[in-house]
């Protein structure tokens, strides 16, 4: 039976990027050897390196001035890595989810955090807005897609102090001012390759302003200096995520995939905003392309378990919602396929008509 993946993470690639990757595994552009077999200082290792970034420049319309760097630990790891590098004294934090508060946490061990605005006393459904952000920060940091509970900034703020976003599940779902961030990260596992690897696009002026001695491997400088390749980086998850962004090239670009994330996301909300049993947990000028959260109505939540029932019957996998949010949450990162948007959309309405 076909699957109609919409897991949050790992999730959904394009099928194409696989099925190169699992070539490359295998020999890498006919070169004999495995790309996991093969020095990361090879010219062929480099030259997959120097393609990644180059499309991440292309793409993403990174301006000069940046860089793009790859490194492990995952996004949780940048929660450390931002405050250690650039909390000098005090930093501004908007606290939009679980996230965002993770990275709060790791903030505080390193300065005063001045959290401008919490959306926590309705569970995370909406964005804040009318917040304004201290002049005396040292930066502002805002998770963009809040994979949990589905709610979205889905444009590039003004900020008078240094700008930085997580957007481990929106990067390349939509064009960005990249002028506006001074730092812009993610894991790559939600919309751009496997778990392993994390990007970092950087603007060059953050960095030699910290005044406190940062261990090499968590220091920044580090990684621009010899770009991504300190250490070994995560070889395969690099790769994959070249192949991803290849895919996107060869659709056009990051337009056309908004274009195409816009049509899904309005599928599904126009299903749930006009059933009579599903209703969406999101404030409507909040809500997010790429995670869809809703629930049954109070009356009928009863049958949350059985129309779980009928979608694995059809094929769905992942769209149970988060344990803080309950109810369903259907994934809608850039390579799951309208398809499998209206298969949902058809199972929800199958089960509309006999349930409610
Ligand atoms: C998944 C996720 C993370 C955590 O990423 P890891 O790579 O597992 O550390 C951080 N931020 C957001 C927005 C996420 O969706």
């Amino acid at each position: 039976m076909k699957k109609h993946n919409f897991s949050a993470g790992p999730s959904i690639l394009p099928r194409i990027a696989l099925e190169n990757s699992a070539k490359a595994i295998l020999d890498l552009n006919g070169i004999g050897l495995s790309l996991l077999e093969i020095s990361h200082r090879s010219k062929d290792f480099q030259a997959v390196l120097d393609e990644t970034v180059a499309l991440f420049h292309e793409l993403l319309n990174i301006p000069a001035g940046y860089q793009v760097i790859f490194l492990g630990g995952g996004a949780s790891l940048q929660f450390c890595m931002i405050p250690y590098n650039f909390l000098n004294r005090k930093a501004a934090y908007l606290e939009t989810g679980v996230w965002a508060q993770k990275a709060i946490k790791e903030a505080k061990f390193f300065g005063e955090v001045d959290v401008v605005a919490s959306s926590g006393d309705r569970n995370f459904c909406y964005i804040p807005k009318g917040y304004s952000i201290p002049a005396d920060a040292d930066y502002f940091h805002i998770t963009t897609n809040n994979t949990i509970y589905g709610s979205e900034i889905r444009y590039d703020i003004d900020s008078p102090v240094p700008l930085i976003a997580d957007m481990s599940s929106d990067i390349l779902s939509r064009p960005i001012d990249v002028s506006k961030y001074s730092m812009i990260y993610g894991g790559a596992q939600k919309n751009l390759g496997p778990a392993g690897v994390t990007f970092v696009i950087l603007k060059e002026d953050m960095l030699g302003k910290a005044e406190r001695k940062i261990p090499t491997m968590l220091n920044y400088a580090t990684h621009t200096k010899e770009p991504s390749l300190y250490n070994t980086p995560p070889v395969f998850a690099i790769y994959t995520c070249l192949e991803t962004l290849r895919w996107i090239k060869g659709l056009g670009g990051v337009k056309v995939i908004e274009a195409m994330n816009n049509a899904k996301a309005k599928l599904l909300y126009d299903a749930i905003d006009n059933s009579r049993m599903f209703v969406g947990t999101v404030d409507k000028d909040s809500r997010s392309i790429m995670n869809i959260c809703f629930v049954m109505k109070e009356q009928y939540q009863d049958k949350e378990d059985a129309f779980m029932e009928l979608a694995k019957t059809k094929g769905m996998i992942g769209i149970k919602g988060h344990r803080s949010v309950g109810g369903f949450r259907a994934s809608t990162y850039n390579a799951l396929p309208i398809e499998s948007v209206q298969a949902l959309v058809d199972a929800m309405q199958e089960f509309e008509k006999t349930n409610a």
